[in-house]
């Protein structure tokens, strides 16, 4: 079994049959080893450094009625709210003198946001940030808009891509919502030039072993800079209350797996990971993540961004929890770095 993974290393690639021996295995060597085969991997591109992302969750209205986010717009039990440009600005400041050098500004497909309120806000914090990073994650647009976000100033954005598999994405999204628009954003993005990040849901709803692989092979496809990847967790206000988490082992597995093939991607150890296992975002890291993102939003409206249920917003999660969540990944022999943290490597390969 070694073997298999020293293969995998080599080739960054995968077959199906490896990857389903992979996810299966009872030997805890075995996932030991693909652990720390991943872990070399980021290592020699990204050393000990992690970095970290300022995670301003600025609007929780959303258009779309996802059938797995708490977000989606049939949720009548959630109290909407919106940041202006000066909150998101007020967040920025914070987390500039905490050390961030990348804001991530996530939303709900909400159309008060029009292009010009998003290019004045993206601008505004360039202007006032020089030095750092605007990460965009606001969902589905037209070419154009993604093209005036980036002449504005915006450097990254993340679209997860949720399921390479057609069938199962109509399993997870109403019928206004497809893969194929989903996909051409995320080749539209490239295009323009952003660090594109996409990424899935680890155990949602109806997930079998071959849409992971469509995913893994999707991912090489793409070839991404950056890949977000998290347990699903239910919301209880939506149609999948009552399905279950995806699990940790799984996750860390994938991590790992996804590390091996693509070993420049940005690769965070995600909330939905550090939600789901008290010490989740470390061996999200120990399995070859490099990326963390805590929360820079306003407190008060922390509560009400609740994709899914008991979403970590407080504690070592949040922004005034840096110094914890620092002390927890040196104490794992990794370090957390002021720095852009940009993608490393003319291409993902
Ligand atoms: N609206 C934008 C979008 O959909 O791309 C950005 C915000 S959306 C809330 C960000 C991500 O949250 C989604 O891509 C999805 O993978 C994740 N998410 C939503 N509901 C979730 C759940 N119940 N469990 C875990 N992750 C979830
Ligand atoms: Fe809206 Fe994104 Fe949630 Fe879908 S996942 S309902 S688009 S916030």
């Amino acid at each position: 079994m070694k073997k298999l993974i020293a293969s995998i290393q080599q080739n960054k690639s995968i077959t199906k049959e490896e990857l389903n021996v992979l996810l299966n295995t009872k030997a805890t060597d075995i996932e030991q080893y693909l652990f720390s085969c991943a872990r070399e991997t980021a290592d020699n591109i990204y050393g000990k450094d992690i970095y970290i992302r300022g995670l301003i969750e600025f609007t929780n209205f959303c258009k779309n009625n996802c059938y797995y986010c708490g977000l989606r717009r049939d949720n009548k039990s959630v109290e909407r709210y919106r940041l202006n440009k000066e909150n998101i600005l007020d967040c920025c400041k914070k987390g500039y003198d905490l050390g961030f050098r990348t804001f991530v500004l996530q939303g709900g497909e909400d159309a008060y946001f029009t292009d010009e309120k998003i290019c004045s806000i993206v601008s505004n914090i360039k202007e006032n940030f020089p030095d750092c990073a605007v990460t965009l994650s606001i969902g589905e647009k037209e070419k154009h808009s993604y093209l005036e976000y980036f002449k504005a100033g915006a450097d990254r954005y993340l679209l997860r891509h949720e399921t390479a598999n057609n069938e199962h994405y109509s399993r997870l999204h109403p019928a206004e919502l497809s893969l194929n628009n989903r996909k051409r954003c995320l080749y539209d993005l490239k295009e323009i030039g952003y660090q594109t990040g996409c990424g899935f849901m680890v155990g949602s709803p109806y997930q079998t072993i071959d849409n992971l692989y469509e995913d893994l092979i999707f991912i090489k496809e793409l070839s991404p800079h950056m890949v977000g990847i998290g347990p699903f967790i239910p919301q209880s206000a939506t149609p999948f209350k009552n399905k279950s988490a995806g699990s940790l082992q799984t996750t860390l597995r994938l991590l790992a797996i996804i590390r091996l093939m693509n070993p420049h991607v940005l690769l965070p150890a995600t909330t939905a990971l550090g939600t789901i296992h008290p010490k989740g975002r470390e061996l999200g890291i120990l399995a070859g993540a490099n990326v963390i993102m805590p929360n820079l939003s306003p407190v008060n409206v922390r509560e009400k961004y609740t994709l899914y249920d008991n979403k970590l917003c407080t504690g070592k999660e949040s922004a005034e929890g840096l110094n914890s969540l620092k002390k927890c990944i040196n104490e794992i022999g990794y370090n957390i770095v002021c720095a852009r943290g940009d993608f490393r490597g003319e291409n993902n390969v």
